[in-house]
């Protein structure tokens, strides 16, 4: 099999079409979301809409449970509060409760798949340092565990000790367990502004990361349209 593994969309409705068209010239079998599929850009509903469609196993991202909840928590910057405000107003009461029951943590095939990390997935930590992976491998009962939230592709191999390795195209040896950042779709934060997803292929045992680019003017200019704040488009163009 071949999954597409797709995460921090953030409502980045062209970043997404350009990511599945990639997806099936590559020939990809399944999907997976890592969540975070609404916040920041303009198309919340649609990237739900087509998360949904798609069928596939999918976990609660962060912005995904802040969107999804009755009330704001308090504290929150007030640009964040109003983006968060704005998001709310474009999901139905049925796309908010599918937000809501996502899974945090699931197990697909013979991986597992969670937004943050396995040791506290309900405290939205971030695996940055190989420290922060050394932490996540001892809950990790898979050879490969997925995830996301920080928008920085990356992977973390335990072989004896931690260490990070190189992602463009990584061969799975089953003996060994990876941790592995898929990076964003919709807001990558590495510096370079293409969207990002990977792609596992089961048989030939290798994760490759995927860059695709997108109508960067058009996903900005929705962004402004929709007069969220004018830092979430700029950021686009950036990486960052
Ligand atoms: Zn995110």
């Amino acid at each position: 099999m071949r999954f597409a593994i797709l995460g921090d969309i953030h409502a980045n409705l062209h970043a997404l079409h350009a990511v599945l068209a990639d997806a099936t010239e590559q020939e990809v079998t399944q999907h997976i979301c890592m969540g975070d599929i609404v916040g920041y850009c303009a198309y919340p509903k649609e990237c739900v809409n087509i998360i949904r469609e798609l069928d596939c196993p999918a976990v609660r991202g962060n912005h995904d449970e802040q969107v999804s909840k009755e009330i704001t928590q308090a504290g929150l910057n007030p640009l964040a509060e109003k983006a968060l405000n704005w998001t709310r107003d474009q999901l139905n009461p049925d796309e908010m409760q599918w937000l809501r029951e996502l899974r945090m943590q699931r197990l697909v095939r013979d991986f597992t798949i969670v937004h943050a990390t396995l040791d506290t997935p309900h405290k939205w930590g971030y695996v940055n340092t190989e420290l922060d992976a050394a932490a996540n491998f001892s809950y990790q009962r898979t050879g490969i565990c997925f995830i996301g939230h920080t928008h920085v592709p990356v992977a973390y191999m335990k072989e004896g000790d931690f260490r990070t390795i190189p992602l463009d195209i990584l061969p799975i040896d089953p003996n060994q367990k990876y941790l592995i950042n898929v990076g964003s779709v919709g807001q990558p934060r590495d510096l370079d502004w293409r969207a990002a997803y990977c792609i596992y292929d089961t048989e030939r045992h290798e994760v490759e990361l995927r860059r695709v680019e997108y109508d960067l003017r058009s996903a900005q200019a929705a962004i402004l349209a929709a007069g969220l704040p004018e830092k979430l488009a700029t950021r686009l163009e950036k990486g960052r």
